[in-house]
């Protein structure tokens, strides 16, 4: 087992991968910007390197002043947590030539699902359902452009093989739209990502977002933790997850799980990922594979008990994953909201010093934050502060015990969107289950489109 890691990340998943590496006996190693020196997991670290202003872009951003942190600490392993370098092949690669052990799949994996034309290539070829659209990349001549979208069948969405963050997609409806729209949306992602290259997918009404989590081994051993629902989403982005998902039988999660973890053997992934998918009349369809951990980890964690930030360490440091797909028993049910610092309902962003700061607690309650009283909320990075966990016997429970939690939870001297949860907490559709990926807009009376 590595004996320190380094934790390339900020926030409440630095201070959650930290919590794992404490567990497992590792010596931990933050770096930081300028703006988070006064950080709680900062603080907790064994040891703090610096690596740069405020901006993102000249810290945890920065590559070279990242594996020099490894190197002046003689850290063994580097943990990318979600966003940042989390997906960045590039860093994959530079991390293990410099001698380092990059706790996430081979750079050549994340290379191949961070392109969205060759991830659904290579799900399709291993038997994962896609949604219905061009077989690669959309090619130059109108005519076949039109006539593709004449096979799928209006209306259709455009999106950028290099998207991500819920940019770069156009839904159009009608033919007459669609040759200067595939043109706008080649020359936005061409700005924005790089890479002109767009696709074309059947654009799902009324879909809902469900993921498959899994753990893959260096030795060939692949398993699915089952799904999580994240359809209440704004802006593509999600809100608040679910696991498991309103109304998936167990027949069909085996089925899909069984593609997904049968995908991974295939490719030779190694390490967590999840697969993506739009959930529409009882079928599943594939749109992109994240090769980290996600946001929403925590309540997949609630129902399986497996740690799976542990789990990634583990299989970084060559071990054999140490159950198999008939240990995992799903158990219960897990809700979490995610807590931003933004205005509940305009969703402008509201940093700033927090001066009161009280969590929730009881049966059933997990918080992941790094906030404290008086932590003062840098305005350089993403507005969640924290996330709310909530695990009943039944998604009844869940609900009872979240809407008692947000209740409780105190956050003044800057906005939240507690109220907003406090909200669905209420909402007689949410307590149904099954909405779509539109039904918070709607809600919230944004349009979507
Ligand atoms: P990103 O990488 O930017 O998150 P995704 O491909 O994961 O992009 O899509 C993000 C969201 O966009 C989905 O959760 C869904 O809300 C919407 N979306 C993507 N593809 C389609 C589609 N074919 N039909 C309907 N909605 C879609």
């Amino acid at each position: 087992m590595f004996e320190k890691v380094l934790i390339a990340n900020r926030g409440e998943i630095a201070l959650r991968i930290q919590r794992a590496c404490r567990e497992l006996g590792i010596k931990t190693v933050a770096v930081h910007s300028e703006a988070d020196r006064e950080a709680k997991y900062v603080k907790l670290a064994d040891e703090s390197v610096c690596i740069g202003p405020a901006p993102s872009s000249q810290s945890y951003l920065n590559i070279p002043a990242v594996i020099s942190a490894a190197e002046v600490t003689d850290a063994e392993a580097i943990h990318p947590g979600y966003g940042f370098l989390s997906e960045n092949a590039d860093f994959a690669e530079r991390v293990e030539q410099s001698g380092f052990v990059f706790i996430g799949p081979r750079a050549e994996t994340i290379r191949l699902m961070g392109d969205k034309v060759s991830a659904k290539d290579a799900m399709r070829a291993a038997g994962v359902p896609c949604v219905p659209g061009s077989e690669g990349a959309l090619p130059d001549d109108p005519d076949a452009v039109l006539q593709i979208a004449k096979e799928i069948g209006y209306p259709v969405i455009i999106k950028a093989a290099g998207g991500g963050g819920g940019r770069g997609m156009r839904v159009v409806h009608t033919e007459a739209a669609l040759l200067n729209s595939v043109s706008m949306t080649k020359a936005e992602a061409g700005a924005a990502f790089g890479n002109p290259t767009v696709y074309m997918e059947k654009f799902l009404e009324q879909p809902r977002h469900i993921e498959i989590q899994v753990l893959s081994d260096e030795h060939g051993n692949a398993v699915y933790l089952g799904e999580r629902d994240c359809s209440m989403q704004r802006r593509h982005q999600k809100v608040l997850e679910e696991a498991p998902a309103p109304g998936i039988t167990q027949k069909m999660r085996e089925k899909i799980g069984e593609r997904c973890a049968d995908a991974c053997r295939r490719i030779n992934y190694r390490g967590a990922g999840t697969f993506e998918f739009l959930y529409e009349n009882g079928e599943f369809y594939f749109i992109e594979m994240n090769t980290r951990v996600q946001v929403e980890h925590p309540v997949t964690e609630m129902i399986t008990g497996i740690d799976i930030v542990q789990q990634q360490i583990l299989i970084a440091a060559g071990e054999k994953l140490s159950f198999k797909q008939s240990d995992i028993v799903l158990r219960g049910h897990a809700i979490e909201c995610r807590i931003n610092a933004e205005d509940p309902y305009n969703f402008v962003p509201s940093p700033g010093r927090i001066n009161t700061f009280h969590m929730p607690g009881g049966p059933g309650i997990r918080v992941d934050t790094h906030a404290y009283q008086n932590y003062l909320v840098p305005p350089h990075y993403d507005s969640m502060i924290g996330k709310l966990i909530a695990y009943g016997d039944t998604r009844q429970q869940a609900i009872a015990r979240m809407r008692i939690a947000l209740s409780e939870m105190v956050v003044e001297g800057i906005k939240t969107n507690v109220p907003l949860h406090s909200d669905l907490m209420n909402d007689a559709a949410f307590h149904l289950g099954e909405t779509s990926i539109h039904y918070l807009e709607h809600k919230l009376g944004i349009s979507s489109k």
